[in-house]
């Protein structure tokens, strides 16, 4: 049987939600016999491979975070939000109490920075987005596992219903609302 393809992404958030993912240990390793992990953030990929299913953790905080993930809904099948952050937004939502540009100018102007008093403005940095979202503002998304971060548990039973070929519908004790 052929396995899996999957590619998993972190967008705007802090990698908590990967390392739940490896709190499955030895469940993993067992994993990786019906999965093949084609993409990853510690794997240097500019452009994600066609999978069946897209992982993606954190929220959508900029222009390079749009970009990256229309492309990969572009190349998978399912694309399960993983986290809070990209279920709703999550903590780096939480800078949508402030203006985009007050908040720049406060870090960069007002307080002392390494940048002289001048908000960067290269063509190379992304440009924050007005306001920080989950994926479902941006593409769709076919499955949610919230949580901060959700437990390996949930990410394991997600990842089981999905390699049977079906949605996953998480059971209450799976679901985390922190
Ligand atoms: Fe980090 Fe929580 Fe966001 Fe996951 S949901 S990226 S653990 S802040």
């Amino acid at each position: 049987m052929a396995k899996v393809k999957i590619a998993t992404e972190w967008l705007a958030g802090c990698a908590g939600c990967h390392m739940s993912l490896l709190d499955l240990d030895e469940k993993l390793v067992d994993l990786t016999k019906f999965v093949d992990i084609l993409a990853s953030p510690i794997m240097d990929i500019k452009h994600p491979p066609e999978v069946d299913v897209a992982i993606v953790e954190g929220a959508v905080a900029n222009s390079s975070n749009v970009e990256v993930l229309k492309e990969l809904r572009e190349k998978c099948k399912i694309l399960m939000a993983l986290g809070d952050c990209a279920v709703f937004g999550g903590i780096p939502a939480m800078r949508n109490l402030f203006d985009v540009n007050e908040a720049l100018r406060a870090v960069y102007m007002d307080a002392p920075s390494i940048t002289d008093g001048v908000i960067p403005g290269d063509e190379d940095i992304a440009e924050l987005q007005e306001k920080v979202t989950g994926l479902n503002s941006i593409v769709k998304v076919d499955c949610y596992v919230p949580g901060c971060p959700p437990s390996a548990e949930a990410i394991y039973a997600a990842l089981s219903e999905l390699l049977s070929g079906k949605i996953p519908a998480l059971k209450d004790e799976n679901l985390k609302y922190d």
